[in-house]
């Protein structure tokens, strides 16, 4: 089974289930690797139900630290971390990467200017924007995000998407020019299956940048960004089929912020 890279805990202010509970449930649904990957506290914002506070962090690090220690020998956990992308917020952002010892950064952008465009709250601003403008922008944002080569893998790549959403321009030259500075900056992007359980019912990124990442050599993981025991692991058969698809035999695994690369089970 291939590791779920992307698990929240109920430290964010929006998710359920203790570390513990989590855990279980992943060796229960046959993970033999995972890795826990909460919010980075935002710092654009002090909203709770967006992410923990900073004092909060050495405690959800101590937390995955133990747990792992604790359940070695029966699944591997993985000490993430969801980053968000923010140029205004990069430097105190930075310093609590470097104090941790994280085994890999998932950098996702939720915010662009000052509309967090994935807040289903703030959902309304869809209606007033240019969406084939806004879409590029995103991809700008990821690009920068990718360059600064302070992340391992791309969360969510075409996250703007999740309320259905969908731009008209062809975005393919936009998606060749992440996918090459993705693979330039030595990084990965990954599946995300929770696309399927928003109105967008697609997993993020589109099959067509799947496609895309095969041919260019890019390598990926796959993550549920789950944000309950229930959905960890969700929809894996689905993300499976679709890399197989498109060509992709492996995928990257992270220890130490050190990416390899193992073949896809076989169905
Ligand atoms: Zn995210
Ligand atoms: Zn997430």
């Amino acid at each position: 089974m291939i590791p779920d890279y992307h698990i929240h805990t109920a430290m964010c202010g929006h998710a359920r289930g203790g570390m513990e509970e989590l855990v279980r449930k992943a060796i229960d649904k046959g993970f033999t690797e995972i890795g826990i990957a909460d919010h980075l506290p935002l710092l654009y914002t002090d909203d709770r139900v967006l992410s923990m506070a900073p004092h909060e962090l050495p405690r959800y690090v101590e937390s995955v630290l133990e747990l792992k220690e604790r359940y070695s020998g029966r699944i591997d956990i993985r000490l993430g971390i969801e980053a968000d992308y923010h140029p205004h917020t990069m430097e105190e952002r930075l310093q609590m990467l470097d104090t941790y010892p994280f085994d890999f950064i998932i950098g996702s952008v939720h915010i662009i200017g000052d509309w967090i465009f994935d807040d289903p709250r703030y959902v309304d601003c869809y209606r007033e924007i240019d969406l084939d403008g806004f879409y590029l922008e995103y991809m700008r944002a990821e690009e920068e995000m990718v360059s600064t080569r302070l992340f391992d893998i791309v969360g969510h790549p075409d996250l703007v998407k999740k309320f259905g959403d969908r731009a008209q321009a062809d975005l393919a030259p936009a998606y060749r020019d992440l996918l090459v500075k993705i693979k330039e900056a030595g990084a990965c992007y990954e599946i995300n299956t929770a696309g399927l359980r928003w109105p967008v019912g697609e997993m993020y990124p589109e099959p067509s940048f799947v496609h895309l990442g095969a041919e260019l050599g890019v390598p990926v993981t796959v993550g549920s960004d789950s944000h309950c025991p229930e959905d960890i692991g969700r929809d894996f058969d689905h993300a499976i089929a679709l890399l197989r698809q498109a060509g992709y035999g492996e995928t990257a695994w992270f220890k130490g912020r050190e990416m390899s690369l193992r073949p896809l089970p076989l169905m």
